[in-house]
């Protein structure tokens, strides 16, 4: 898997990169938020699994380098950082970073996170033994384009149709608006603002209970209370039910 780490010091990138290496990883060292934004244009190579994002960059702010990789491109964003309390953490996520690291960290957590979060997202790239399928865009491991499969649960999406265990599940649309929103990324908190923005195409005042409504309706009609998880404060995810899971 290719990794992109971005961090203004050279002796912690040397070390971390040395590490990363060894498990596999292939390095990319990118020293401030400007060298990050460039390393991710190039089409003609692989893309990135994953961007490690230190936060305290010499150039621009590390909340502001996240924002402006999450316009360009889905590539899940680990942020790793000092700054390890709740309203720092939540502005990480409001940014669109897929997970959070406090230095100083245990290097095992970290590639446990590393991996766990290019799994979630699909970038792993068939690091998972069973899964050969090349690294490319965020979709089902080997599903025809259009359907993403996550456990029981299958979601057409030129046909609108989802299904759990084979048996069709008939949701209005707003609802399967916002399965299929939660769906492109399992794992990721969207933000409540975000979702009623893409899903109502509106901002969110007034809509007051609107999303709650909606998202208990899933929960129910797909018979999966646990599928759609809240995240106090900030707003919801879909925990994709890991293979062995009962
Ligand atoms: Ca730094």
């Amino acid at each position: 898997m290719r990794l992109l780490l971005v961090e203004d010091d050279d002796h912690v990138a040397a070390a971390l990169s040395a590490i990363l290496a060894r498990h596999g990883f292939r390095v990319t060292h990118a020293r401030n938020g400007e060298e990050a934004l460039q390393a991710l244009l190039p089409a003609d190579a692989p893309p990135f699994g994953v961007v490690l994002l230190d936060l305290g960059l010499p150039d621009q702010d590390g909340y502001e380098v996240c924002g402006k990789i999450r316009k360009r491109t889905a590539i899940p964003v680990i942020m790793v950082t000092a700054r390890g309390d709740v309203r720092s953490r939540i502005h990480g996520l409001n940014m669109g970073a897929d997970d959070y690291v406090v230095k100083p960290y245990d290097t095992g957590e970290l590639l446990a996170r590393i991996h766990a979060v290019a799994r979630r997202t699909g970038t792993g790239g068939g690091s998972a033994a069973d899964d050969s399928t090349p690294a490319g865009p965020r979709r089902s491991p080997a599903g025809p384009p259009g359907l993403v499969r996550l456990g029981q649960v299958s979601i057409e999406l030129p046909t609108r149709r989802v299904s759990v265990d084979g048996t069709d599940v008939p949701l209005t649309r707003k609802e399967f608006d916002l399965l299929a929103l939660l769906a492109q990324r399992p794992g990721v908190v969207f933000r409540r603002e975000q979702i009623i923005s893409e899903v109502w195409h509106t901002s969110w005042e007034g809509t007051g209970r609107t999303l709650e409504v909606h998202v208990a309706s899933l929960r129910s009609k797909l018979r999966m209370p646990a599928l759609i998880e809240t995240v106090r404060g900030v707003g919801y995810r879909l925990v994709a039910p890991g293979p062995g899971a009962s």
